[in-house]
């Protein structure tokens, strides 16, 4: 895909709307391969339209080149190519974030990032659903409630919007955008198992990472998948008081659940769990909360990232100053667990945890919360 920010890929997104057609973005390979068959073809033409779609992203049938001719015009009259529009992207003035603002098919509009970090890597922050109903305290997204489960072309579009937009090769993929991404299973899933093939966008599945407020029956689903992503848990409280404030599905599943779910993906996959800790200058920072936290994942498999919140206007919350920060850092080192203190990038152009906001006056912002950058 090249083009301008209202580029050609988006406007055939839009433009097509042939009811009864077959959407090919975010079909898996043997379903392609299946459609091929049920035209006339062999499966191995599944495979290249694969190879179109998610390797070289083309927005149209006629540009699959090696597809015989005859076979070419009976897949056009029957599928269609629906990619998220692009309406704008913006650039942090360090350009350490790309923020995109992507308008699907129905005209929602999601937000989704591009991070450049110092050591080369770029990950892709994606969306998974337009808006989101857990109402994280911290987070604004909740404020403006959900809207709709994104399908597994729009989640893994994003992805190739971001590609051919900065033309590069994303190395990363984390599912932190708007939404809680398990609350949305079959459809991220399909979308990561794309992004995370040889024969989709090749990223593999160890540098993906799907974060959740903590769905627990979700979790031991994806446990049971034994995938090799990496799970992110957004814990921010060390206790059921504290984050059932927070975080409301605690409500629901409360410590005493979403810990042992924990344990039980990290013994079913052999992977670390990463927990998210948004510090909140007053609410959770202190050193009764960094032991209480200690005391909560002993014995858990797990690396910690401490996030200082990021000022988003409408939240009640201040960023602790930075020996805070690093005080709670060096309280739970020394308990034992691998700790992490992430720089934001992207906190200019409102890109960074917490602050994606859709700027259409929608007024969805979202938690996002980046890899590791730095450990203190
Ligand atoms: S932090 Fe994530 S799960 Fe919580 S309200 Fe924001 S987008 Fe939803």
């Amino acid at each position: 895909m090249t083009g301008s920010a209202d580029s050609d890929r988006g406007r055939a997104g839009a433009a097509v709307a042939s009811r009864g057609a077959v959407e090919l973005l975010g079909r898996g390979v043997a379903e392609l391969e299946a459609l091929a068959e049920s035209l006339g073809e062999p499966r191995y033409r599944g495979r290249q339209v694969a190879r179109w779609l998610y390797g070289h992203g083309v927005d149209t049938v006629e540009a699959m080149t090696d597809l015989p001719r005859a076979f070419r015009d009976r897949l056009r009259a029957a599928s269609q190519i629906t990619y998220p529009r692009l309406r704008r992207a913006q650039d942090a003035p360090d350009s350490s974030a790309t923020k995109y603002l992507v308008e699907l098919a129905d005209g929602q509009r999601v937000e989704c990032v591009l991070m450049r970090f110092d050591d080369g890597r770029l990950s892709a922050c994606l969306s998974s659903q337009a808006g989101c109903a857990m109402g994280c305290a911290f987070c604004a997204t909740g404020l403006g409630g959900f809207s709709r489960n994104l399908g597994p072309g729009e989640i893994l579009g994003q992805a190739l919007v971001i590609r051919a937009q900065a033309g590069v090769r994303i190395g990363h993929v984390v599912f932190m955008g708007m939404g809680e991404p398990l609350a949305n299973y079959d459809a991220v899933l399909r979308a990561a198992r794309l992004l995370a093939s040889p024969q989709g966008v090749g990223i593999g599945m160890r540098r993906l990472t799907i974060s959740t407020v903590g769905l627990v029956p979700q979790i031991h689903r994806l446990a049971a998948e034994r995938l090799q992503l990496t799970l992110a848990v957004s814990l921010h409280a060390p206790t059921d008081a504290l984050r059932d404030r927070l975080v409301p599905a605690n409500h629901r599943y409360p410590l005493a659940d979403l810990i042992p779910a924990c344990r039980a993906y990290a013994a079913a996959t052999r992977r670390r769990i990463t927990f998210e800790y948004v510090l909140l200058a007053g609410v959770n920072d202190g050193p009764a909360e960094a032991r209480a936290l200690a005391a909560l994942l002993r014995g858990v498999h797990c690396h910690l990232n401490l996030i200082p919140v990021n000022p988003v206007a409408g939240i009640p919350f201040r960023r602790p100053e930075v020996p805070v920060v690093m005080a709670f850092a060096a309280r739970v080192r020394r308990a034992g667990f691998p700790v992490t203190v992430r720089i934001e990038r992207g906190t200019e152009i409102q890109a960074a945890c917490g602050q994606l906001r859709l700027a259409d006056g929608q007024g969805r912002p979202s938690r996002w919360t980046p890899p590791p950058a730095v450990t203190p």
